[in-house]
């Protein structure tokens, strides 16, 4: 008997589910990744996830290659449409059975429903596990049976049922005899991003170490500083956070492991590892919301904020364009969407700051800013930035309050004080004094004379006044609590 593990989000061979299952049930397995032309087709031809995607597997290959005890072991990957290649693959292996671990985005249910109809055809079943959250949907109910739509108590009941059991890992490297060489014609190398019709990125620039190994680096990093993560973790000039978001979301870190970790630090009394651990309860949060709430895609979690009047038209459409390219003349705004534009990721209070000033100084829909984060960031999660913006913009469940109106100015002062972050992606503001960095336009002008900034030709202008700006978002707001 034998299988094939086919992984998606879960890019590493340890404590894997589906891997674990596999081994234990088959005396054959292979591994298989499927570069889905569905989801490639669409991106921009230089994807820096694509490329981290392509690193993980390279590792994920090697280690394949070592731990197979005859010769021709390795991943098999293909390039098509999952849908088609991947039942073809099974078919042509002759496996009973494929594996692979949940995935709870919409458009991958509907894969894996026809996936799994297709194998159902030619004999072959589908088994799939839990493996990337630490509770699936329907895990933690309420008591009456239904989802949580606030964080605080869905997030008590979370702790409550935590259990060591949960965050066992599954030592896959117990049944590694059951890795099976691949046929001759399948040992090919992982192929080149241009074979997949992509150019490189600047993503081996970046501070950012690729595969499980590069997980494993940032994690004992993250271990030396978790238990001042509380303090640390709203300065986006510190190295707060951890950096392991797009592990997370690739799975080539255990969210089971990094949860025991925290479990384990935080009981033993630090409360930095508890704040952390809080962390990835909002991650299986927002996923749970996502599940029992599909229409929060592409609608308001609260239905009458779906009547809100944002800005429209070529007006919406030039503050849009300036919120992208960090040209707002707010400075922590710019320098935050600079991040992102240079980096793909974007530290989190700076993702409400955006997000907030997107929705609510330049009343843009928060649709479009999800839209151009799920385009930017190296970890967009279709749940987590979800939830994140219809946080924001008040329109999600355990939303901040629509009056609560983050002022960018004193965000900045609050939070980057001596405006370092703000220094390091944007140059041109470097010489201002730590003052005047937060609004240039308030400086006097032998500040700006001594720094050489000329406002509207170095730097803009502020964009919009935030006093109006907040008038006009209460008011918009407002109107739609009245009619609703
Ligand atoms: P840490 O502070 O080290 O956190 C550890 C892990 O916990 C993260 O890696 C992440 O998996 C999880 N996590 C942390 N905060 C949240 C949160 N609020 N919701 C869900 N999970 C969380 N996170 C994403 O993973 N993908 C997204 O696309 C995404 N979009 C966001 C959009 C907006 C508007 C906002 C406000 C937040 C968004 N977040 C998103 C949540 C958060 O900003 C990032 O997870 C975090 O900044 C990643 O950095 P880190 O790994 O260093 O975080």
């Amino acid at each position: 008997d034998s299988a094939l593990v086919w992984f998606r989000r879960d890019l590493r061979l340890h404590d894997h589910a589906a891997l674990y299952h596999a081994l234990k049930a088959a005396r054959r397995v292979w591994c298989v990744f499927v570069f889905d032309t569905e989801i490639l087709d669409p991106l921009p031809r230089a994807d820096r996830r694509v490329e981290f995607i392509r690193d993980a597997l390279v590792e994920l290959d090697a280690t394949l290659r070592a731990t197979t005890a005859q010769p021709g072991g390795g991943l098999i990957v293909l390039h098509g449409r999952a849908v088609d290649v991947l039942p073809a693959l099974a078919d042509t292996l002759h496996v009973q059975a494929v594996y692979a671990n949940h995935d709870y985005e919409p458009a991958a249910k509907a894969r894996d429903a026809q996936v799994l109809g297709r194998l159902a055809d030619l004999g072959i079943m589908l088994h799939t596990s839990k493996d990337q959250v630490v509770f699936e949907a329907d895990e933690v109910l309420t008591a009456a049976g239904g989802s949580y739509s606030v964080f605080t108590p869905y997030k008590t009941a979370w702790l409550r049922k935590l259990d060591g059991y949960y965050l066992r890992a599954y030592p896959t490297e117990r049944y590694a005899d059951a890795l099976a060489p691949r046929p001759p014609e399948l040992q090919r190398p992982v192929p080149m991003l241009a074979e997949l019709g992509f150019a490189p990125t600047n993503l081996h620039e970046l501070q950012m170490p690729p595969g499980a190994q590069g997980a494993e680096a940032l994690l004992d990093d993250f271990l030396d500083r978790i238990d001042r993560y509380e303090d640390s973790r709203n300065f986006p000039a510190l190295k707060g956070p951890s950096y392991l978001s797009v592990h997370l979301r690739f799975g080539t870190a255990s969210v089971r492991h990094l949860a025991r970790l925290a479990w384990d630090r935080a009981r033993a009394g630090s409360r930095g590892a508890e704040v952390w651990l809080s962390e990835l309860v909002w991650r299986d949060f927002y996923h749970q919301v996502l599940h029992h709430h599909p229409r929060v895609v592409t609608h308001s979690f609260k239905p009458e904020y779906d009547a809100i009047r944002w800005e429209h038209g070529k007006h919406a459409d030039k503050l849009f364009a300036a919120w992208c390219e960090g040209r707002t003349g707010y400075p922590l705004v710019d320098a935050a969407m600079a991040q992102l534009n240079q980096t793909g990721y974007m530290h989190n209070r700076l993702r409400m700051v955006t997000a907030s000033f997107l929705c609510k100084d330049l009343g843009v829909d928060w649709r479009r800013g999800e839209r151009y984060f799920a385009l930017q960031l190296n970890d967009y999660d279709l749940a987590a930035n979800n939830g994140g913006w219809q946080w924001a913009a008040s329109t999600g469940c355990d939303a901040q309050p629509y009056f609560r109106i983050f002022n960018p100015v004193s965000q900045s002062q609050k939070f980057d004080a001596e405006g370092k972050f703000i220094r390091r992606y944007l140059p041109q503001l470097a010489k201002l004094p730590d003052a005047a960095i937060h609004a240039p336009w308030l400086a006097r002008p032998v500040e700006l004379a001594a720094a050489g900034v000329t406002l509207g030709q170095d730097y803009p202008e502020p964009i919009v006044s935030h006093e109006d700006a907040r008038q006009r978002t209460l008011q918009r707001y407002a109107g739609v609590k009245s009619v609703s």
